[in-house]
């Protein structure tokens, strides 16, 4: 990589060149491709990697055949995207193939399915852009045996072709990369303020790290606000008013259950007309997604149970079997959506935009407002080319050809798991999150057979696997290595990996057993509330209970020592912190040996 030209105005020092604020796929991907130029970085992120939009959004790197309608040019930049970020990151996308059907009480069937034809002939040309195959037009017949569970009289439908992705792994990949090239990542750490000269000219941030409580000041010579549906807030810090970088927030939320109900992707139409569907998303089933205004706490975006119910009814219409499937829990993301007064929040524009503050007097300052997941790294090279611009650095982007982390080679998941001596499921897992990585978390294991356990049944995952995200990945809390991992997210709710999960993470950040205990409860907690909405009134009270109980146990102990007896089911109390203790201990005997 070619040197900076001239990044140090003549007489100032700065800690880093560049401070981006948020660490969802935009601030990462930023990250990314400015450490790539060359620039010195650091990146803040207030809760933790792809906690807001990025890692609560419906997984899929698409075109979106829906905005060729009033948007074309968020389809073409979104296949065009898709076709690099499968490049870059091969081993994080899957095929999700989509059937429409046209149902026969529907007025004017058989042209609608004529209209849709010709619509996905269009949506055909970006196809090559993303490897994505052509529509198909299936009879009534056709449909049914592709997907029995279809109930109602069709006159046809069509087959499309999309790409699912994990959001959250996209984003800790475009970080990891970023750190490898020197970006210091903190999460967890607020931004407190945009600190700026007397000429307007940003200075850096202040920042408050919520773990340690820290605080401290980073100079910089640019400050990139990537804080999504935060944007307005986070420009107030700066002295701005919340207008400059105005977005309207659109609250989205999905049910995701315990198995796959489809090998397809079902697009339904829901009561208001509006388009939603059921897919088959890694290792579940998910239906999404809704999209309201919203106004509420955004550290803090919960489904209720009005939102599950919209989506179950229009889905249940169509496929009825959604009805007997077991639903297992909810996550819900906020849009960062370019701001209009008018439209439903559906007609919303899914463009970006870069919004240079010198024109409200604070030059240095940007934010990146809008987008989408699938062109992410567009916006990104987008945003790093202004960067570059006002630095007087001469050097392009190189992130589509450059591969994330993991990216460079597809590894055989079986040969995989039969080298490292687990369950071939386990294997395929590991290689899908991390690439050809995953050698590296199977070499833990190699040096550790006891690494080898799976702690997590439902997905599964590995003993190796956490000690891994917390080591390499910044994971500080059963919820962040949940985050990476999915441990905790299948059907048993984390009821069965919470607390040895708390136990490891706890030992690995120097907390105490009982701030590992503390850590699973509030994992178990926070799952408990998202499940709210989706399941009956009766697990959720038996669920409410068996916590409380936990948790006041919890609440008045004061030490680990202290005897208040096992806390059985869930596997918390001093008993299981004693064991991890016991386990600590005969680890540090064998790297010692
Ligand atoms: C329901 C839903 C479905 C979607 N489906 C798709 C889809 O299928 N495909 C697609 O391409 N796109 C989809 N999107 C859009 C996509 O997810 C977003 O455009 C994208 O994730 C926005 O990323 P971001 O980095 O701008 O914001 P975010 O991911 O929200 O990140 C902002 C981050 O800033 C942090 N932050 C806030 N304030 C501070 C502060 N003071 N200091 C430090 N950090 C701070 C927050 O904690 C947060 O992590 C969907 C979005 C939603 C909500």
């Amino acid at each position: 990589m070619s040197e900076p030209a001239s990044i140090e105005p003549a007489g100032e020092r700065t800690d880093v060149d560049v401070v981006v604020i948020g660490g969802g796929v935009n601030g990462s991907g930023v990250a990314r491709d400015c450490t790539q130029r060359g620039l010195r970085v650091a990146v803040f992120e207030r809760n933790d990697v792809a906690f807001g939009a990025s890692g609560n959004n419906s997984g899929m790197i698409h075109g979106g055949p829906r905005y060729l309608t009033y948007d074309p040019d968020v389809t073409y930049t979104s296949c065009l995207d898709s076709g690099h970020i499968q490049r870059i990151a091969p081993h994080l996308l899957f095929r999700i193939p989509f059937l429409m059907p046209v149902h026969r009480d529907r007025r004017g069937a058989k042209v609608a399915l004529t209209l849709l034809d010709a619509f996905f002939d269009l949506y055909d040309k970006y196809q090559p852009l993303k490897r994505g195959k052509p529509h198909t037009v299936l009879t009534a017949e056709q449909l049914q045996q592709l997907e029995p569970g279809l109930a109602g009289m069709t006159v046809g439908g069509v087959s499309f072709d999309e790409w699912g992705i994990d959001g959250v792994r996209l984003c800790i990949g475009n970080l990891v990369d970023a750190a490898e090239g020197g970006a210091e990542v903190r999460v967890h750490t607020t931004v407190t303020e945009i600190v700026r000269r007397d000429d307007g000219r940003v200075r850096g941030v202040r920042y408050r790290d919520l773990s340690t409580g820290e605080s401290g000041v980073r100079t910089a010579k640019i400050v990139v606000n990537a804080t999504g549906a935060w944007a307005p807030l986070t420009a107030t810090l700066g002295g701005l008013l919340p207008e400059s970088a105005r977005v309207r927030p659109g609250k989205g939320i999905h049910v995701f259950f315990d198995r796959r109900l489809t090998n397809y992707a079902i697009a339904v139409r829901a009561i208001d007309g509006r388009q939603v569907f059921l897919e088959p998303w890694q290792n579940m089933s998910v239906i999404g997604t809704t999209d309201t205004d919203y106004y509420g706490d955004l550290d803090d975006v919960v489904a209720t149970t009005a939102e599950v119910r919209y989506l179950v009814q229009a889905v249940a219409r169509v496929f009825p079997a959604i009805l007997d499937a077991r639903p297992i829990g909810t996550w819900a993301g906020v849009r960062p959506t370019l701001y209009a007064w008018g439209p439903s929040p559906d007609g919303l524009s899914r463009e970006h935009e870069v919004i240079d503050h010198e024109r409200h007097g604070a030059p240095g300052l940007y934010s990146m407002i809008g987008g989408k997941l699938a062109s992410y790294r567009i916006f990104a090279e987008e945003m790093t080319d202004a960067i570059a611009q006002r630095l007087g650095l001469r050097v392009a982007s190189r992130t589509h050809v450059v591969p994330l982390p993991g990216g460079d080679e597809l590894l055989d998941p079986l040969a995989l798991a039969a080298d490292a001596g687990i369950e071939p499921i386990a294997g395929a897992r590991l290689e899908y999150r991390h690439g050809a990585r995953a050698l590296r978390v199977v070499e833990r294991i190699a040096r550790d057979r006891r690494e080898g356990a799976v702690l997590c049944p439902c997905e599964p995952v590995l003993e190796a696997e956490v000690r891994y995200v917390v080591r390499h990945e910044w994971a500080q809390t059963v919820d962040d290595v949940s985050r990476r991992t999915r441990l905790g997210l299948g059907s048993c709710g984390g009821m069965r990996c919470a607390a040895r999960c708390g136990a490891i993470v706890a030992e690995m950040t120097g907390r105490s057993p009982l701030d590992g205990q503390r850590m699973a409860l509030d994992f178990l907690e926070s799952s408990a509330r998202k499940r709210l909405g989706a399941v009956g009134p009766l697990q959720a009270r038996q669920e409410a209970l068996a916590l409380a109980t936990v948790r006041a146990e919890l609440g008045s102990s004061r030490s680990v020592e202290r005897p208040s007896g096992d806390l059985g089911p869930l596997g918390l109390g001093p008993r299981s912190a004693e064991r991890s203790a016991e386990e600590r201990s005969a680890e540090e005997r064998s790297v010692a040996e």
